[in-house]
Order: C-alpha cells, then structure tokens, then sequence
C-alpha cells in the first residue's frame, strides 16, 4: 500500500471533516470523490484499501478501460463520470455509474434519457454550471440555469440530482469563495422553486486546491485528483 495515498486521503478527510463541521454538518453528510483520471487501475486499487469509496473519471474511453477490473475489486465501489460528455459515448457509461455530473445540453440529457428508458432505468445526474461564466469551460451559464432545470424535467428517465461546478484553477480555496457562494445560492433558490417537480440534494463543487471553502459554502460533493494521487503526469 502506498503511504503516500493514505497520508493523503486521511488528511483530506481531517479536513473534510473540519469544514463540515464548520457549516453545521458531519464529515459523513460530504462525499469524497477519488478523480482518478490518467492513475492505473494498481494505484487507484491503493486508494480503495485506503477507504476511498467513490471514483471519478472524465472521459469515457479511460472510464470503460477502468471500470470491469476495478467494480470487479469492489463490488460497491460508486463511479462518477464528471467530464464533457459526447452525446455519441453515452451509451458506453450511463449504465455503470451512480451519478453523471457533467450533463451541460438537452441533447446529452435526451441521449442519456434515450438509453435510460429503453433499459428502465433511472439515471442520477448533476446539470453542470459555468458559475463564472468562463470561455473555456462547458456547463450552463447561471442566468440560464433556471431554463435548463425546467427543460430537464420533461425526461422520465433522469433524475436531477443537483448542480455541479467548475470555477476557475486558483491556488487557494478563498479566491473562489464568492463563486462557491452564488452556487449555493442558486441550488437552494431553484429546489425551492421548483420543488413540485424538482428534488435535488447534491452540490458537487471543491476540487485539490478549493475542496475546504467549497465545503464551507454548501458543497457537499468534493472531487479531489492532485491531492490524492499528487500531480498527474
Ligand atoms: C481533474 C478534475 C478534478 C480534480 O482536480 P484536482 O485539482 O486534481 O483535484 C475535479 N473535477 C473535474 C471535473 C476534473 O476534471
């Protein structure tokens, strides 16, 4: 087992813990997801010894390469997909994961919904928001959040779990304060109005760098690579 790896993870939940407690919730109410995104399927079976209960992966070829041999180490292990999704790879994931977080498009939804109601399923999913409203990033601008949510609604065969973001890479979690913030905002003042067709209870949002004030300010989904598994080569 590597050291490093569970030095890693049994800070990170220290301070998962800590931040929880400092916005009045457990350590236990916060899921820790392992993005384990270019780390081989040995290292990332370290990181399950090590209690890692949840993964992350953002694209679909690497998430099929992965997915047998490590649900075939642990058969409870909760997979995430957390990267852009093309409509054309849905059909390689939908089914093998606990919660898509990344859908950003009605045709992406209608794919995943396509597939869902064909196998009578029900997928989880988060709508990712572009909170900063960045170029460069996929996810839904703010102000068109409360559309998408409405328009989410007419596939029988989605369930909108909540939100998940991206805001810009910093080095400290406070310059990203104000973002995770508004998106707190914006999770709590959409379930409310819409909570007759709306129940969401997941805001995935604090990465390696930010993971502590996400937590602060309502997150209660953290994704974390670096921070775990060091930096990627
Ligand atoms: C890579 C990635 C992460 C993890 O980033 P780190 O800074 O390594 O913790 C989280 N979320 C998404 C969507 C990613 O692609």
């Amino acid at each position: 087992m590597d050291n490093n790896i569970k030095e890693n993870i049994d800070t990170i939940i220290y301070n998962i813990n800590e931040a929880a407690d400092k916005s009045g919730r457990k350590g236990s109410d916060i899921t820790l997801v392992a993005v384990t995104k270019t780390i081989d399927v040995n290292t990332i079976k370290s990181a399950i010894d090590c209690g890692v209960t949840d993964v992350g992966e953002n694209k679909a070829q690497e998430f099929t390469e992965k997915y047998e041999e490590l649900n075939k180490y642990k058969e409870d292990l909760n997979f995430h997909f957390i990267g852009h999704l093309q409509t054309n790879k849905v059909k390689f994931i939908y089914n093998k994961v606990k919660l898509i977080h990344s859908v950003d498009s009605i045709s992406v939804a209608a794919e995943i919904n396509r597939l869902a109601s064909n196998n009578n399923m029900i997928i989880n999913i988060l709508a990712q928001i572009n909170i900063a409203d960045e170029q460069s990033k996929f996810g839904i601008n703010k102000k068109n959040a409360e559309e998408f949510v409405k328009n989410l609604s007419q596939f029988r065969n989605l369930a909108l779990k909540g939100f998940m973001a991206i805001p810009p890479f910093v080095d400290s979690g406070e310059k990203n304060r104000y973002y995770f913030s508004a998106m707190y905002d914006l999770f709590v003042d959409i379930n409310e109005k819409y909570s007759n067709i709306i129940d969401m209870d997941f805001l995935s949002m604090g990465m390696t760098n930010d993971y502590y004030t996400a937590i602060e300010e309502g997150s209660n989904i953290v994704r974390v690579g670096t921070g775990i598994f060091g930096d990627r080569i």
